[in-house]
């Protein structure tokens, strides 16, 4: 079993300042065995990340900025423009063999899908994110299994929720025991941590002037 983090943002992220060695460290550090960088509105550049990460095993995916929510994929080469319809987006990834999620699908506090996950052709929901306390619930009730992660923005957030998955660790291995249902989503974080990221996030984000 593989354990691997399916929501990191990094410094390639218009809203996130981590560099790729600070994450590799808290992974390995929270003993992951891979990791996703699903950068917003696009995909992080491949062979600068993996002059920084060795030869730790990361996923290119992107969660994509939709006009009804946040979506995330991988399995794709080249990034979904945002504002796309999340129908659209999604046609889009499945035409370059990508695998689409809803992140964070019921939060109120950013852009989600919310109830329309029913007519989008999602292969997967993320029902595990330790920044979506109120999703993360909502998701595990209503779809139940689905993808972990920790939409970390700083490096030690990395980890906090994850996925275990049953592949080698390569991407299509990976892809394809998502396909087949070989996964769940643990977090390793309880409420009281989610409430005191919320807070040092929000403090942080007040002290900047590019809000996301
Ligand atoms: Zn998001
Ligand atoms: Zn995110």
């Amino acid at each position: 079993m593989l354990k691997i983090d399916f929501h990191a943002h990094s410094k390639y992220s218009v809203d996130s300042k981590s560099e790729i060695t600070d994450i590799i460290k808290s992974a390995r550090a929270k003993g992951l065995d891979g990791i996703v960088l699903l950068e917003h509105n696009n995909i992080a550049p491949m062979n600068e990340v993996r002059a920084k990460a060795g030869n730790f095993f990361i996923i290119f995916g992107e969660e994509i900025s939709s006009s009804d929510g946040h979506i995330g994929a991988i399995g794709i080469k080249k990034p979904i423009p945002a504002g796309l319809s999340a129908k659209e987006s999604v046609q889009l990834v499945h035409q370059q063999g990508g695998i689409a999620f809803a992140t964070h699908p019921f939060s109120f506090r950013v852009p989600a899908v919310r109830f329309k996950y029913k007519s989008i052709p999602f292969d997967l929901m993320e029902t595990q994110n330790a920044s979506h306390w109120f999703s993360t619930k909502l998701s595990r009730l209503l779809i139940g299994n689905g993808l972990g992660g920790a939409d970390a923005h700083l490096p030690e957030e990395v980890g906090t929720s994850y996925t275990l998955v049953d592949a080698q660790p390569n991407e299509a291995s990976v892809i394809a025991a998502l396909r087949s249902g070989k996964f769940r989503p643990v977090s390793n974080s309880g409420f009281f941590n989610y409430l005191s990221r919320f807070f040092k996030r929000r403090q942080k984000r007040a002290a900047r002037p590019n809000k996301f």
